[in-house]
């Protein structure tokens, strides 16, 4: 299904132009109109599914192994150094257009970005709770 006024259903779906790097019957993967380093690329998926939890389970499974395939590519063409895969889910983690896709950011040495947190330090019986509270 597309969802209307979904700027990535239009965009995967070719009814507004991008530079495509890979096409298939499923997906599209296209350089990052606002790119964090030279390459920065995204992969949607031609259905729409507003995030992680949203997309089938089909769709999923085939995402890495093309992330896989576009990384051997990039690293190898761009001569990159290294390669962030990024994957925001919800407005609190910085997801801005609410059509899953994947980043693909060549990592250039010294190339001044960073994609990082700050480590917390828990105790080994907060990560019990919070272990807990996860499987059980
Ligand atoms: P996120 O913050 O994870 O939702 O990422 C959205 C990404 O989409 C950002 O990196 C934007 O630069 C990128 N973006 C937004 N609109 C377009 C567009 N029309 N074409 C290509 N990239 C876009
Ligand atoms: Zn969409």
């Amino acid at each position: 299904m597309k969802k209307d006024n979904c700027i990535f259903c239009k965009i995967a779906n070719g009814e507004i132009p991008s530079k495509t790097l890979y096409e298939d019957g499923e997906f599209r993967v296209i350089l990052d109109l606002g790119p964090a380093t030279k390459g920065h690329a995204l992969i949607l998926p031609k259905e729409h599914a507003d995030n992680l939890c949203d997309l089938p389970r089909e769709t999923a499974s085939k995402v890495l192994v093309l992330a896989q395939e576009m990384a051997s590519t990039m690293m190898e063409k761009l001569h990159c150094d290294g390669l962030n895969l990024v994957q925001n889910n919800g407005e609190a983690a910085g997801q801005t257009v609410t059509h899953f896709h994947l980043h693909m950011i060549p990592r250039y040495r010294d190339d001044g970005q960073s994609i990082n947190w700050t480590p917390g330090k828990p105790t080994q019986e907060a990560l019990e709770e919070i272990r807990r509270q996860i499987v059980e």
